[in-house]
Formats: structure tokens, sequence, C-alpha cells
């Protein structure tokens, strides 16, 4: 056996052995608030498009206008010949939606965190990291070669504390989701911007799930009136806004900044002119509809003192994003399939994703849910405590 063959088999081994192992699920299609999941029909409680947006007629129409105006490809990064108006106007929307002065589009919200991170972060720097912070965050922590402090989860004690240890550092930075991915919690946006301040540390809010629902759609930042003390707003356009790409709005001047040191920028083509029209739709529709998330966070407040009054733990969740801790692995499993039997896709989450010993249904409520929707996803949770009694 070759070098090549042998270090495939052990590498599938090792995964498949972990409980690591995933494959890409036969859905068609996804985005959708009801999905043909190997060939049935079920209520799609597993994707990100939290306000149906990705499916609606004035969005597709966003895109082919994108596309009859400007073609399929941008060609080339924005720098070079890859812009062109729609994009600044995207970009213009974005900055007003955060109350910041600009705003830089990025190819994903993921190229977005790793160029802002390592655009401001190098060698001798410091990045205090929310341990429960998104993936690309801590890649673009490793990637700038900076010291990586991970604060536990929400714990102000233990960030001051690590500020404190780090007191002789200049260059300092902290950067934070503002809603939690896995748990559907905050961040103490308040606590933070005090130590921030206090410690003289630039700080930035990852808002991928917050943009579009929090805030009247601001985001967090904007809800706390907290948009002046934060120096750099991240989010994404493919979640709540219903697009795909991210961004980073924020002062002029550090926006301009990144243009030249966001390498995730410099080096990458410039999305899409029908990815940018739908962008450009999504932003405008939720400053159109700025209470559509209230709406929603408050289905999911009622959907929370549901699961609760069955049993269920919910953990920390304030947002439309719902866990269901049922600590054992095979056990989760076991429940994402007895709510699929009732017609219900929620994601199955394990380690390492989540803290060992913390395996759970994620549940990511969506505003195009009907009355009968909702009746339905009851029913079946209903049925999983019996079940599960
Ligand atoms: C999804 C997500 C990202 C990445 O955004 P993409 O546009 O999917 O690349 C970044 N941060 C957080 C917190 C996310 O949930």
């Amino acid at each position: 056996m070759s070098f090549f063959d042998e270090w495939l088999v052990a590498k599938r081994n090792s995964l498949k052995t972990g409980g690591r192992w995933r494959e890409i699920p036969d859905i068609d299609h996804g985005a959708d608030l009801i999905v043909s999941l190997n060939g049935r029909q079920v209520i799609n409680l597993a994707s990100n498009n939290y306000l149906g947006l990705a499916g609606q007629e004035a969005m597709k129409e966003a895109a082919m206008q994108g596309v009859m105006a400007y073609g399929t490809s941008s060609g080339a990064s924005r720098l070079v010949t890859g812009t062109f108006g729609l994009y600044n106007q995207l970009e213009s929307a974005l900055a007003e939606l955060k109350k910041q002065e600009a705003c830089l589009v990025f190819g994903s919200g993921y190229a977005a965190n790793v160029g802002l991170v390592t655009a401001l972060a190098g060698r001798g720097s410091v990045v205090f990291s929310d341990r429960l912070n998104h993936a690309s965050i801590v890649d673009g922590i490793v990637l700038s070669r900076a010291r990586h402090v991970r604060y536990r989860h929400n714990d102000m004690d233990h960030l001051a504390y690590c500020l404190k240890k780090n007191r002789d550092i200049r260059e300092k930075f902290l950067i934070t989701d503002s809603v939690f991915s896995m748990d559907g919690d905050r961040a103490d946006l308040g606590a933070l911007v005090a130590l921030c301040r206090e410690h003289d540390v630039i700080m930035a809010v990852d808002e991928a799930h917050a943009t579009g629902i929090v805030g009247q759609g601001r985001g967090l930042a904007c809800e706390l009136g907290l948009e002046r003390e934060i120096h750099l707003h991240m989010g994404t356009l493919s979640k709540g806004l219903g697009s795909y790409g991210g961004f980073v709005c924020a002062r002029q001047e550090v926006v301009d900044l990144l243009k030249n040191l966001a390498r995730s920028f410099v080096f990458s083509t410039a999305l899409p002119p029908s990815v940018i029209g739908a962008g450009l739709c999504g932003v405008r529709w939720v400053q159109d509809h700025p209470q559509e998330g209230d709406r929603l966070l408050e289905l999911a407040a009622r959907f929370r003192g549901f699961l609760a009054s069955l049993g269920f733990d919910v953990g920390p969740s304030t947002t439309q994003i719902i866990p269901v801790i049922i600590r054992d692995n095979a056990k989760t499993l076991w429940a994402r399939d007895h709510l699929l039997a009732s017609g219900v896709l929620v994601a199955a989450i394990r380690p390492p994703t989540v803290p060992q010993g913390t395996s759970r249904l994620r549940l990511a409520l969506r505003a195009d849910m009907l009355p009968e929707h909702l009746a339905k996803v009851r029913t079946a949770f209903v049925r999983l405590q019996e079940a599960m009694a």
C-alpha cells in the first residue's frame, strides 16, 4: 500500500471510530421551511434561513437582476476589477444598518473573520476569545500567530483575570460572538465593553446569528446602544439576510485599512452579482421589516417555555437558536430520529462541536413558520417526551 492509501484508511477509521465521520444528507432543498429528506417532506428547523428570505420572490428577482445587469461572475478581486455598482450600494446599506461609517464585504463570514483577525493581530499581540466562539474566529487567531487566550464562556471574572495577566502587552484584541451558535445565548456586551475600555483593548463582535433578528435587525451591539464602543462589527449575509457573503462594518479609516491588510479580501475574487443583488435585497427587507426579528424572538420565547414545561433542558438560550440538551451522544441521535419520524428535522450536535457530555438537539426557529407548523413541532416534542419517560 502507498503512504497515501494507508493514510486515507487510517484517517477514515479514526474519524469513524471517534463518531466524527460526517456525510452530506440527501436533502432537497435545505433552506426551505418544508424540505424533502430521503424523499419525505419534513419541517426544517436545522437551517439558518431564520427569516425565510432565501426563497422569497423579491430575493430571487434581485439575484436575477444582478445577473442580467452584470453577468455571472465578478471576474477578479475587488481591488483589481471585480467591483460593480451593486457592491457599493450593499456596503452603504450594511453600514447604515449597523450605524457605522463604512463596510467591507468579504467572500463569506468565514473569510471576514479570518481577514479581520489576521489584519489586526500578529506576532506580539494577544487575542482574547470566548471559548464558544465560532471556528472561523479560532482559525483567524491561529493564522494571525498572535497569542490566543480563550476565556471561559461569558465568564467576566475569568476574562478580567486573563486581562490582568496580560497587562504588559500593548496590542490587545477581544472578539466575541454576540449570539452563540450552539447555545443561542447572548454575550454580555456591556460588561465586555467596560473591560475592554479599562484595559485599552480593541473589540470586535461577530453578529452572524443576530443580524436581521436582534435589535430590529441591526444586531445586539445596536440594541444595547454600543455601536460606538465596539470597534468592529462583523456579520454574514448567509443567515438571516438570505444570501451569501460576510462583512465588517467600522469607522472609514478602519475599513480602509482592512482593504489593505485583510488577505482573505485582497487575494480572493469578489462575490458574483447575483449574490450581491440578493444580499442588498435582504438588507433592505430587514430595514423595511424591523419588527420581524422581535416577532421571531417572541415566538422562540414561547416555544422555550413549552419545551421547559415538558421537562426539556433548553440551556441558557434567549434567541431563535434553542438547544435541547440531552447529554448522551447515542440518545441525542435517537431523539433526532424520533423527531424525524414525526416529520420534524433538527440538528444533532455532538462533540467536538460542543463539550463532552453536552450533546444536544439544535433548533433554529424561523419567522416563516405558521401556526400549523408550530403545532406539528409541538406534537413531535410531546411524543418524544413520552418516549423518553
Ligand atoms: C456561520 C457563522 C460564521 C461564518 O459565516 P459564513 O457566511 O457561513 O461563512 C461566522 N461566525 C459565526 C458566529 C457563524 O455562526
